[in-house]
């Protein structure tokens, strides 16, 4: 695989050639073949991409609010621009659908477009005279060098829930994309710097384990964002805490839908397979089991197979509803929870291995699958399947599901699908999941709310993006004022009383 091109750091604002002699195949999913290595950085790469961010932290700290945001503002207007190339190469090594591609991009403006909105968000509080001649006020800094970590299914919008709003607050960040999908990062590294974004502000280091281990203990590293599977999630949390470092860290999901009788069985349909199958079920948010409230199940299934025989599976280049999933090893373990559902006593309703794709054969495919009677203690429902295989489970009452859903391990995103405003209303105050959708299948919160689960699928105590991403990215300074006045002397061991 040596003649494959490597796709190297971005450090102070220009690609560094990797010299680790460490390398990880990237493939094109709907090909089935690497056509390119990504740099595994080591030590000397870790210190020398945080030492480059460090350097660059004073003067970026201390860059105008202004021209702070005018870069942010040229920054989401080239990317505006030129968002079909992205797209491009989000397809290229993840394997979504361009329409998908583009609403990933799509997603990640709308932070870029809040950050924009920063000198207003993170402006401090004054109060005048709290004692005589006293005034107190806050102001909000950054934090310095800031790490984050993201994982394959989101290459460009996960990333972009981080880096505009940690840039904005003056921070500098090191960015550690998924070594599954990295190029789309170097791609907005360059694109930043070439709006006018100073060297050293934004770095894009390549790694597996290594890099991630040198970024949480890394002395000069002050938070780590992190998204990725449950077990990383907790690892990452407990070792960036355990190195004095802020961190949060969004993990695993198993997103459930409640339907209940009343619901519009067309809606809910519709619904499914889109929150299902769409980007070939990588999505934290995907919908992964149906929660059907008797008698529904068996009009649903009817409705949900008759839609999923007309999805097209294919290269997300063509007209497809559908790509491969992102590599061989993942699409094996996503069909072998069809042979565990036949063998816990499920019903494999859909069997989407050996579909015919619009594609190369040598892709990475698995069509959509649909698997009924799903038992509570099944692999197929305990653990995060992560492809486009939708699971059934049949309950007797609303709150038999309100009671299952309540027990999962994960508490990322959830959705109700019923004509009743007072059930609804009952379920979004019973249900324990931190993203909620009545009547929305995948409810991802727009960018001036903050994005992040409970349980399982969340580390530490705040979330992405909107407010709390502001104040993740910032520490506050409260300053107690006193200008000398003449008529305020003398010794006073006590609290100022007035
Ligand atoms: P992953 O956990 O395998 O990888 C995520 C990141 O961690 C990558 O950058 C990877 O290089 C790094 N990593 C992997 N193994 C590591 C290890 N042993 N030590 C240190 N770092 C390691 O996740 P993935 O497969 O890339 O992404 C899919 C997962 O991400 C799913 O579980 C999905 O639910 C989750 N996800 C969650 C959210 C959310 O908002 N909660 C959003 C997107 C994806």
């Amino acid at each position: 695989m040596s003649h494959l091109p490597v796709v190297p750091h971005w450090i102070n604002g220009a690609e560094r050639v990797s010299t680790s002699g460490r390398t990880s195949p990237v493939f094109d999913p709907a090909l089935g073949v690497a056509t390119k290595n990504v740099a595994l950085a080591d030590t000397a790469e870790i210190d020398e991409a945080v030492a480059s961010a460090k350097k660059a932290f004073p003067a970026w700290r201390d860059t105008s609010v202004t021209k702070r945001q005018q870069i942010i503002f040229r920054f989401r207007e080239l990317l505006n621009e030129r968002k079909g190339d992205l797209a491009e190469i989000l397809t290229s090594e993840h394997g979504k659908v361009i329409s998908d591609a583009l609403g990933e991009i799509t997603r990640g403006l709308e932070v870029v477009e809040l950050a924009t909105g920063f000198p207003h968000i993170i402006k401090g509080e004054f109060s005048e005279n709290v004692s005589t001649g006293v005034d107190v006020y806050s102001t909000r800094g950054p934090l310095g060098v800031v790490g984050i970590i993201s994982p394959f299914n989101f290459p460009a919008m996960v990333p972009m829930w981080f880096f505009p709003i940690a840039i904005a607050a003056g921070n500098t960040v090191v960015l550690k994309p998924s070594e599954k999908d990295p190029s789309s990062a170097n791609w907005l590294a360059a694109l930043f710097t070439e709006a006018g974004l100073p060297n050293g502000v934004f770095t894009v280091l390549h790694g597996d384990k290594v890099a991630v281990d040198g970024l949480l203990e890394h002395p000069d590293v002050k938070s780590i964002s992190f998204v990725g599977s449950t077990p990383i999630a907790k690892y990452i949390y407990e070792t960036a805490a355990h190195h004095g470092k802020r961190v949060q860290a969004l993990g695993g999901a198993k997103n459930h839908m409640l339907v209940l009788p009343d619901a519009d069985l067309d809606l809910t349909a519709d619904a499914a397979i889109n929150a299902g199958f769409g980007s070939a079920g990588e999505r934290c948010m995907a919908i992964s089991v149906l929660v059907a409230v008797e008698p529904v199940a068996d009009e649903l299934i009817e409705k949900i197979t008759a839609r999923m025989s007309t999805l097209v599976v294919g290269d997300g280049r063509r007209s497809c509803d559908m790509g491969p999933l992102v590599t061989e090893v993942h699409r094996d373990k996503v069909a072998s929870y069809l042979d565990i559902a036949t063998e816990d006593g499920a019903t494999v309703v859909v069997d989407g291995r050996g579909i015919e794709v619009d594609g190369d054969p040598d892709g990475f495919w698995l069509g959509p699958s649909l698997i009924d009677n799903v038992s509570t203690t099944s692999r197929v429902y305990t653990d995060e399947i992560f492809g486009p295989v939708l699971s059934i489970v049949r309950v007797k009452s609303y709150d038999e599901g309100v009671a299952l859903i309540n027990a999962s391990q994960y508490g990322n995103g959830t959705a109700i699908f019923t004509n009743d405003g007072g059930a609804a209303r009952r379920f979004q105050n019973e249900i324990e999941v931190g993203m909620i959708g009545i009547n929305v299948p995948i409810p991802v919160p727009v960018a001036y709310y903050s994005f992040g689960g409970f349980k399982d699928s969340s580390f530490g105590d705040s979330k992405a993006y909107g407010i709390q991403g502001f104040q993740f990215f910032t520490r506050e300074k409260a300053i107690t004022s006193r200008w000398l006045d003449p008529s305020h002397g003398g010794i006073n061991l006590g609290f100022p009383q007035n």
